[in-house]
């Protein structure tokens, strides 16, 4: 590997991982692009340098400017760190309920820390809406705007994509994932649709999110909840609008967590939940696509961001989470 010239270069060119248990399930071959070997551990980084990168180009972040976002976390992280190497101000906006962990990494990378309590995106307290309004409210400041603008997307068309249409030679049968924004969904779909047409394209949806309803029926509809971070979107996005989906999954919390287990304890890779809903996804296209298909999927941060959630067993009990029924250890 190359010297890279500062860190901003190492935002990408992710490495691509083939799932041993998944691919075995499947009787296919699972393949995880390992999101949380950038720079801010998560897919968000990708997201958050063409948001900055596009707002400059239009001459709307000036030196010294501000950075305004609301955000589960990840992209705030990928904000801040952006901001830091081209010497911007950040502040970011993100409800309570977020892993504490994220919060401290924010914190440690100076961003100014806007908690507000979880509200419905109908109401003004949403953390979407208040980042709005503190980025009118700013001098020389912008919002990211991660949900609707697509200079998101774009990062995944130009970068996800590409990567894993050159990592896989080309010899791609399907991809999925879950939505957020639904930037890396659409973006990856774009770019591999772009290569080949016949390329399935699966949304995987968490519980409590309306668009599993949406492109099965037609109607934004939620049902059930999940204590997923980051995913679980109930309308959609301009980054979701013309996502070519083919097919849908929808995958619980409980089967998530399988998946982020048999990982860890059997591949040793440590993973957050919205990775193990990913491969669930993944699996189950995999299955429907039949034997010996190639399906890529995101890892899209790194478990250690969820110490004190995910990876405590006593946070697991309070959710309900059910524990694997598989030893400890593989
Ligand atoms: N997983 C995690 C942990 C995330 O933080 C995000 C971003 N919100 C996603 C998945 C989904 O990514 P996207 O916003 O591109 O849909």
């Amino acid at each position: 590997m190359p010297i890279v010239p500062d860190t901003l270069s190492l935002i990408g060119h992710t490495p691509l991982v083939r799932l041993k248990g998944p691919s075995a399930e499947a009787g296919a071959h699972i393949f995880g692009k390992c999101e949380f070997a950038n720079p801010g551990a998560s897919v968000k980084d990708r997201a958050a340098l063409s948001i900055v990168e596009e707002a400059e180009r239009q001459g709307a972040l000036q030196p010294g400017g501000t950075i305004v976002e609301g955000t589960a976390g990840n992209t705030g992280i990928g904000l801040a760190l952006v901001a830091n190497a081209k010497g911007y101000r950040t502040i970011i906006v993100m409800p309570e309920t977020q892993s504490r962990e994220k919060m401290d990494t924010l914190r440690a990378l100076g961003a100014e820390l806007v908690l507000v309590a979880a509200a419905p995106y109908s109401s003004p307290c949403h953390f979407v809406h208040t980042s709005r309004r503190i980025a009118e409210e700013t001098p020389g400041a912008i919002w990211a705007n991660q949900f609707d603008n697509i200079a998101n997307r774009r990062a995944h068309i130009t970068g996800t994509a590409e990567e894993i249409w050159t990592q896989m030679e080309g010899r791609i049968d399907g991809f999925t994932c879950a939505a957020g924004t639904g930037g890396t969904l659409a973006g990856v779909g774009m770019g591999l649709k772009a290569h080949d047409e016949s390329v399935v394209i699966a949304l995987t949806d968490p519980h409590g999110a309306a668009l599993f309803n949406y492109y099965e029926h037609g109607e934004l509809k939620a049902e059930g909840s999940s204590v997923a971070e980051g995913i679980g979107q109930g309308r959609i996005t301009a980054n979701l609008e013309g996502a070519p989906i083919d097919t849908q999954f929808r995958v619980g919390d409980d089967e998530g967590y399988y998946w982020v287990r048999r990982l860890l304890d059997e591949e040793g890779l440590c993973l957050g939940l919205s990775s193990g809903i990913n491969v669930a996804g993944a699996v189950a296209l995999a299955r429907r696509l039949g034997e010996g298909s190639r399906v890529a999927t995101i890892l899209c941060d790194t478990g250690f961001r969820y110490l004190s959630t995910l990876h405590n067993p006593s946070w697991r009990q309070e959710k309900g989470l059910v524990e694997p029924a598989f030893p400890r250890g593989g």
